[in-house]
């Protein structure tokens, strides 16, 4: 499929940042700035900030996105957020998996595909990011890494059901760390990706997925990271603080 056609999006990864007035002061700033865009903007912030982050947003063509959910609709799971309660706030997004939820909050494969599953049942969109380590990468098992997260991660989730998967490849040690995957790296294991979705499922429903690169983007490095055939968009981290930075990604995806 051409690439053109999938549609590309930027989602902003607000991770444990920002109040609510900062969440509409930084959303007041964003909204005029990608107000011509030509992806979908989405973003993604904490639980207290949904409330005004979709009141600022209303109108507009930027959508708000939680940061996770729980599988289960409701009961004893104190501190959890479920499917129930983000679409009765408005919420369009929910990012899964995220490495950090992986690494310091016990987030497995087989928690990320129930909470996925969750989101799809619900009718919210699940962001499913998948990622090597370092030492993954080192020791050159980034591959079996990746189709293992796809695998378990999609487990039972039917083709009609992926239409309203995005997939987030973003390398652990490019997260926050201000290294960036190169542009012919983060396609590699787009293309992997991609190619991995097809043997599941099948080359049309592969194709039709968007895949997002995460992993320090910014507006310096956005263009060429794009400019990839299996780079649909990008999930941003800090850069989707500023408003000026996230709207510069924005428009070079728009391009
Ligand atoms: C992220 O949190 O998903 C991310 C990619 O962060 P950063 O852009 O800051 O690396």
């Amino acid at each position: 499929m051409d690439k053109a056609k999938r549609k590309a999006i930027i989602a902003g990864n607000w991770k444990m940042n920002k109040t609510p007035k900062e969440a509409t002061a930084l959303l007041n700033a964003i909204t005029p700035l990608v107000a011509d865009a030509d992806c979908e903007v989405i973003a993604c912030v904490p639980y207290v900030d949904l409330a005004a982050a979709i009141e600022a947003t209303a109108g507009t063509n930027v959508k708000i996105g939680a940061e996770n959910c729980h599988w289960a609709e409701s009961g004893a799971f104190t501190g959890e957020i479920s499917t129930g309660m983000l679409k009765e706030v408005g919420v369009e997004y929910v990012v899964l998996g995220h490495s950090e939820r992986r690494q310091y909050f016990g987030e497995t494969d087989e928690t990320v595909n129930k909470r996925t599953k969750a989101a799809l049942a619900a009718g919210l969109k699940p962001i499913v990011c998948v990622g090597e380590l370092l030492w993954e990468r080192e020791c050159n098992i980034t591959e079996e890494v990746i189709a293992r997260q796809i695998k378990l991660d999609l487990w039972d989730v039917t083709e009609e059901e992926l239409k309203n998967v995005v997939i987030a490849y973003e390398p652990v040690w490019a997260i926050g760390t201000g290294k960036t995957a190169t542009a012919d790296q983060a396609e590699e294991v787009c293309a992997f990706i991609r190619a991995q979705l097809a043997k599941l499922y099948n080359q049309d429903a592969a194709d039709a997925v968007t895949i997002q690169y995460g992993g320090s983007m910014n507006d310096g490095n956005a263009d060429e990271l794009l400019s990839k055939v299996n780079v649909d968009g990008g999930l941003i981290g800090g850069a989707s603080l500023v408003a000026e930075k996230f709207a510069a990604i924005v428009k070079a995806a728009s391009n």
